[in-house]
């Protein structure tokens, strides 16, 4: 009889774990509390507009490549990629923005007139975060993070300096430019930490934005999740949607199943990509690996304020990614990660995708998504989401010269409230655990359960840590975990 899996929710780490145990052969079926699939991922449709929820940056395009691969497949048997070209830009004032081109050529230049020398520096430094790049990949985020000793390879023991220094420390160290210095800091923003508190090592994401650069897929990143959708019920796998689960059930120490509305479904092993926090408060106290204490002590990614914009004209001096750092960078950090509050002036990013991809509005109109991060588990209210909407508003009409209020035809926002109800999200985070250097590796809540055997989990707030690549490096490290269960003698 074929072993049955239960994985809870339907992001692209439970995605991916669910193509890989339908591959070795299980039966798996895939719980999602909400009424569509994709999890964080999710499109809203509306009049004529698309957004994608949450990811929009499609980076590594070398691990997307490496997840179909490895079912004979290729990303372009799904989507249609594009890579972008400028990449993104990025405003510091008005009249003042920085383009980052679509390859390392055009960058260098656009470093080199902002400040002699700095273009070699450049070449110099994403040389060297390539060779990060390739450690990092080949050598440590496909490991499960159960001992140090995965850490402990001969480049990583060569490499030893970089996880004793900070990021923020090398950037300063080689370029005086301020605009560049943020301009090399922000791509550590997605492992959800301050470039101080993230290890050099981490420069790889360096590599992955001017090295490997930004690419599109067309339809908007829900695209992907459509393609992995397609490929998992090609492997057998099944899908429910409006099917919270509420809690585990173990017997004699083993995850033999969930209760989802008041039903019990029975299984031989549970895969959770439900954030972690809330997949242990489906189990009994003494029976969760973490306690509240533990999380409270973590340093979590920030959560962010969203709004998603149907806008009835074409809107000019911007581009597909932009991001704002018209603002101080140190103290909106600050006010995330040291002393929690809504910022003062805010950093933030605007998303236009029907600036390269007609499909994402109606003909000559304009979808836009703004994303403010915020420190999780602050007051969220419908009047505070109202007064920073029209601050950026604001901004966006002074920094791109131009009216842009009278041409909203819709506006929803989406904010830490909605992140605790729509996903059980420890405290509203958007982004899962951060990456610090205590929070790598070995050092982040475990893919196994220490007390439940047959329960696994994956996502953001496992190994390797937030973002989309990592979350289907994560589902399929956990398969490969279930796999191990299952194959060992005497479980029964
Ligand atoms: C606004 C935003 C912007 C981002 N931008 C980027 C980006 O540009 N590029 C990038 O690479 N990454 C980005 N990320 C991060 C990336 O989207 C996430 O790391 C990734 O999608 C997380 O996938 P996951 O599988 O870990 O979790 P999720 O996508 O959160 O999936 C968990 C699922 O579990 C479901 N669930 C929860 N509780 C239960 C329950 N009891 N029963 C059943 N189901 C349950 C939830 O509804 C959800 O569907 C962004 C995230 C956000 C929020």
């Amino acid at each position: 009889m074929k072993e049955k899996v239960i994985v809870i929710g339907s992001g692209f780490s439970s995605i991916s774990a669910a193509c890989y145990l339908a591959q070795k052969g299980y039966q798996v079926k895939v719980f999602e509390k909400n009424n569509s699939l994709g999890g964080r991922a999710r499109q809203l449709k509306r009049n004529g507009f698309t957004f994608d929820m949450g990811p929009s940056w499609y980076w590594m395009p070398d691990i997307f490549e490496r997840f179909f691969n490895d079912f004979n497949k290729k990303p372009s048997d799904y989507y249609n990629l594009k890579r972008l070209d400028p990449a993104y830009e990025v405003y510091f004032g008005t009249n003042d923005k920085f383009i980052v081109g679509g390859d390392l050529e055009k960058i260098s230049l656009a470093f080199e007139s902002e400040e002699k020398g700095s273009g070699k520096k450049l070449k110099k430094l994403i040389k060297q975060a390539q060779i990060n790049y390739d450690i990092a990949i080949k050598r440590l985020v496909y490991k499960p993070g159960k001992s140090p000793l995965e850490l402990i390879t001969l480049e990583t023991i060569t490499n030893l300096n970089f996880f004793i220094r900070n990021i923020q420390q090398d950037v300063y160290k080689n370029f005086k430019n301020p605009k560049l210095r943020q301009l090399l800091q922000f791509p550590v923003l997605f492992l959800g930490a301050k470039p101080k508190n993230t290890p050099a090592f981490y420069n790889f994401m360096n590599f992955a934005d001017y090295g490997l650069g930004t690419w599109h897929p067309e339809g908007g990143m829900y695209s992907i999740i459509k393609g992995m959708l397609s490929l998992a019920k090609s492997l057998g796998v099944e899908f429910f949607v409006d099917s919270p689960i509420k809690k585990i059930i173990v017997e004699k120490g083993k995850a033999s199943g969930v209760i989802i509305n008041r039903i019990k479904h029975i299984a031989n092993a549970i895969l959770s990509g439900a954030d972690y926090h809330h997949t242990e408060t489906l189990l009994d106290l003494n029976l969760r690996t973490y306690s509240e204490r533990y999380w409270n002590k973590k340093t979590f990614a920030p959560s962010s304020l969203l709004f998603y914009i149907g806008l009835n004209k074409k809107i000019d001096n911007i581009a597909h990614h932009t991001l704002f750092f018209d603002v101080d960078f140190d103290k909106h950090a600050s006010e995330i990660y040291d002393s929690p509050k809504w910022p003062d002036d805010p950093l933030f990013y605007a998303n236009f995708p029907s600036k390269s991809d007609s499909s994402m509005a109606p003909p000559n109109k304009e979808a836009c998504f703004i994303l403010i991060p915020l420190a999780p588990g602050l007051e969220d209210t419908p009047c505070l989401r109202k007064k920073y909407f029209d601050l950026i508003i604001k901004r966006l009409e002074k920094r791109t010269g131009q009216l842009i209020k009278r041409h909203i035809l819709f506006e929803e926002s989406f904010c830490i409230n909605d992140f605790i109800l729509d996903y059980n999200s420890y405290k509203g985070n958007a982004y899962g655990m951060a990456n610090t250097l205590f929070q790598t590796a070995f050092l982040r809540p475990k893919l196994e359960s220490k007390k439940v055997k047959g329960l696994y989990f994956s996502g953001q707030l496992t190994v390797p840590g937030p973002g989309v690549p990592p979350a289907l490096i994560s589902g399929k490290i956990s398969a490969g975990l279930v796999e191990k269960y299952f194959r060992t003698p005497n479980r029964q």
